[in-house]
């Protein structure tokens, strides 16, 4: 098929890299596939688009995902992670593909060290780079899901089936913020346009995606009824352990309903901030999205970091939670 031309100029930069990389995944038997941990939509959309494709077009290689699960997209929209023992590792002799992760610490399994080669793709600053040469990592990419599909389509005698660009369109759809965010490009558009020939149902992935509980519903109104409005428009809501307990909901369900508060007048980042009470990392989650600032300097600050619109921080305790605030807020004086 014939390469678009927001395609084409897209990777124009990266063919040398792209035919490295092409070449990697031709040479090795074992490969495996690794994302961030706390998986979101491309996280783990693109991980597992790249397991299908790989399974699609090299149907005699071993090819293998790992990673925690999502508390509600697995088995649902994606299938539980794969247990891999130590016994496999051993030897070394595989290729690890590392997606949507930059830096080594927020990689959900420490064992794509023992990999022969890494290729890396994605969208993230890093702190240090893992595969020099096999990185493909483009910061104003709305997804890794966007680095991947362009990679793949210069890989040239190969097909992305149905079931890879269903796995993909998720990834991108869900970083994009179903293309609202104001990282999706053209390309971005052309990358979705190569999943919609592929043949996938969007109505039916939308569904998917996006069904929503009762008990959701609930939650939503739990949120709207306990939020609060600093000074210069930055809304924010907190969840403690023992509302999650009362919403039925864990920690990584949190931000479930930030986005509630992305297109309101006045309202110029939101957050949430969400109890973890896990012994070995004991903070409140804060997710950061914001309507035009970037934002990702404060999450550096408070111990994330992540993209202009979207970021993710932390806070050891509520009597940070001032401090905080009010460095986001700061960052609105002006408007
Ligand atoms: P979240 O609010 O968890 O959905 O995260 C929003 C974005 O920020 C995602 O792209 C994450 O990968 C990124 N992010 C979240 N937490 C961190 C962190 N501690 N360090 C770096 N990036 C992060």
């Amino acid at each position: 098929m014939a390469l678009s031309k927001q395609v084409q100029a897209y990777g124009k930069p990266y063919l040398k890299t792209y035919k490295a990389m092409f070449a990697a995944i031709k040479e090795f038997d074992k490969i495996v596939v690794f994302r961030h941990i706390k998986p979101d939509f491309d996280a783990m959309g693109t991980q597992m688009g790249m397991v299908q494709w790989i399974k699609d077009n090299f149907p005699n290689k071993e090819v293998h995902f790992v990673g925690d699960n999502h508390v509600s997209f697995t088995p649902r929209l994606f299938p539980e992670t794969e247990e891999l023992s130590e016994e496999w590792f051993k030897g070394n002799n595989f290729l690890a593909i590392v997606v949507d992760v930059g830096d080594t610490s927020r990689i959900a399994d420490p064992r794509f060290e023992n990999a022969k080669k890494i290729i890396k793709i994605d969208h993230h600053p890093c702190k240090a780079e893992i595969a020099p040469g096999l990185t493909v990592c483009d910061l104003d990419a709305a997804a890794a899901a966007e680095v991947a599909v362009d990679f793949l389509l210069h890989c040239k005698g190969t097909v992305i089936s149905k079931e890879a660009a269903r796995h993909f369109y998720i990834a991108l759809v869900g970083d994009s913020g179903r293309f609202l965010y104001s990282s999706t490009s053209p390309h971005t558009l052309a990358i979705a346009q190569a999943l919609l020939d592929a043949g996938i149902d969007i109505s039916q992935i939308y569904l998917a995606m996006y069904e929503k509980t009762i008990q959701s519903l609930k939650n939503q109104a739990y949120v709207l009824g306990h939020f609060s409005v600093s000074p210069h428009g930055v809304a924010y809501y907190t969840l403690s352990k023992e509302v999650q307990e009362e919403l039925h909901i864990t920690p990584e369900l949190g931000k479930e309903n930030v986005n509630l508060f992305s297109n309101i007048a006045g309202i110029n980042a939101w957050c949430s901030i969400t109890e973890d009470p896990n012994p070995k990392d004991y903070c409140w989650r804060i997710s950061i999205r914001s309507k035009k600032k970037d934002i990702s300097g404060i999450a550096n600050k408070w111990e994330g970091g992540g993209h202009a619109q979207a970021s993710g921080a932390k806070i050891k305790d509520l009597t940070e939670l001032d401090a905080f605030i009010a460095d986001l807020d700061a960052l609105f004086v002006e408007e």
